[in-house]
């Protein structure tokens, strides 16, 4: 059999890879609105950076990260050889940790400077069970802002992150946001040890995962997929039972944010993500229409802690990042119409072979006039051509012939109306002109 694309990963094909294309722009054009800036950091990263960043005890730590490798390494490895730090590299799991090492490698918040705001897309890698909404290659659309603490920070990525989703068409109804506040080194230490207690205490009626987790990460047996587990972690304590002063005045300054711009959000303190970089303000987006038991669209939070412990000064951040697949799914579930594809706006059919040079000069000249334009490579029949025409979606045929062309003119056939007219070579550019530079979705 062909080789087909690895497990857990797909193709975009052309229609798909344009609503990719556009989606991110649509992301990068709302996120500028906040002054967000794009950024680009490597697909692979030191493993150490995620490690330390990320978290030893997390999952996504632990036993989903790909591991990339070069030829030489790997057989240094197969021989039994230790690999230096630096040669210990991993495809990035996720977002923030790279970009946060770009921040603090480039000096990117000076003391006292000013936030700096970063958006970024691309692919995220992790070794998972593949199953629906649950890749092994996925996109992600995400965003930082590093330096600074406010609440009003957290408010306008949830708020800006929600408008997002609203205008690439998932719609209002569909969504739920959940918030939650995670504490931070003061007030969650001694709620880890409250659950990890409550989880000692029942220790039968929880899974073998969720005992393990009471001993590395206590907090993600509230991630527990099990409605056993689900059900007895319902009464374990409350972290917003457990906040610091401190922490809950910025809780409830976020939340009020929120309400002031008409958002409507859901508390919900069993929320506490998958990572362990996270402080205070967690949130999520979730969508029931389409999705199997993988239902977050989007989600992120404060990490106050993150800068330094990758290395860098003491510098607060807040970020989320969205998964392209899954919106896919709630788009379609919602039926939304993503699928525009690329239409021809003329294509030049020969009626004899002789004229093909021209037909392949005047397609160049209209589509540096920003026009699109396509014509048959293959010595097609006209009849053929026509039959190609259609396939490609074309709106306008231009049907030169010798007769025409020694006037000085070429018949131009409106497909949608199949109406005819003769039009002068020399306006041809203007004519077609005015049909380019579209853009997707117009
Ligand atoms: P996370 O970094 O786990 O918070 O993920 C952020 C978003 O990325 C999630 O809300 C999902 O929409 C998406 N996502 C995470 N993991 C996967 C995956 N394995 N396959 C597809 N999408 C994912």
């Amino acid at each position: 059999m062909a080789i087909q694309a690895p497990e857990g990963t797909f193709d975009l094909l052309p229609d798909e890879a344009r609503h990719w294309d556009f989606f991110r722009r649509t992301a990068f054009e709302i996120f500028g609105r906040y002054g967000y800036r794009p950024i680009e950091t490597p697909l692979f990263e030191q493993t150490e950076l995620f490690v330390r960043g990320i978290g030893e005890a997390t999952d996504v730590v632990s036993k989903e990260m790909f591991t990339a490798i070069s030829g030489g390494n790997l057989q240094k490895l197969l021989n039994g050889e230790k690999l230096k730090g630096k040669s210990r590299l991993s495809l990035r799991p996720e977002g923030t940790a790279g970009v946060v090492r770009a921040v603090v490698q480039h000096d990117l918040v000076p003391q006292g400077g000013a936030p700096v705001k970063l958006m970024y897309a691309g692919p995220m890698f992790r070794a998972e069970r593949p199953q629906k909404g649950r890749l092994r290659q996925f996109r992600q659309v995400g965003i930082e802002c590093l330096g600074a603490e406010e609440p009003t920070v957290d408010a306008e990525a949830i708020i800006m992150l929600m408008r997002f989703f609203e205008r690439i068409g998932i719609p209002a109804g569909d969504m739920r946001l959940l918030v939650n506040s995670m504490g931070c080194e003061r007030c969650r230490p001694a709620y880890r040890e409250l659950v990890r207690d409550f989880i000692r205490a029942h220790v039968d009626e929880l899974c073998e995962e969720c005992n393990h987790r009471a001993e590395v990460n206590p907090l993600r047996a509230f991630d527990c997929k099990n409605p056993d587990c689900a059900r007895i972690m319902a009464d374990a304590p409350k972290i917003t039972d457990h906040l610091c002063p401190e922490c809950r005045e910025h809780y409830e300054a976020v939340k009020g944010h929120l309400e002031h711009a008409g958002l409507s959000y859901i508390e919900d303190p069993k929320l506490v993500r998958g990572l362990d970089y996270y402080t205070r303000t967690v949130f999520e987006v979730q969508v029931d229409n389409g999705m199997g038991s993988q239902n977050a669209i989007g989600g992120g939070g404060r990490y106050d802690k993150l800068a330094k412990e990758v290395g860098g000064r003491d510098t607060p951040g807040l970020g989320f990042a969205l998964g392209y697949e899954r919106c896919v799914l709630a788009l379609e579930a919602a039926g939304a119409n993503m699928m525009s594809p690329q239409s021809v706006d003329v294509f030049f059919a020969c009626a004899t072979d002789d004229v093909r040079p021209a037909a392949f000069e005047m397609a160049q000249i209209v589509r540096d006039a920003g026009t699109t334009a396509e014509l048959d490579h293959q010595h097609r029949s006209l009849k053929s051509q026509f039959k190609l025409a259609d396939k490609l979606g074309a709106r306008r045929v231009a049907i030169l012939g010798p007769d025409e062309l020694a006037q000085g003119k070429v018949k131009v056939r409106d497909m949608g109306t199949h109406e005819e007219h003769l039009l002068d070579i020399d306006a041809m550019e203007r004519f077609f002109g005015q049909f380019g530079g579209k853009k997707f979705g117009e």
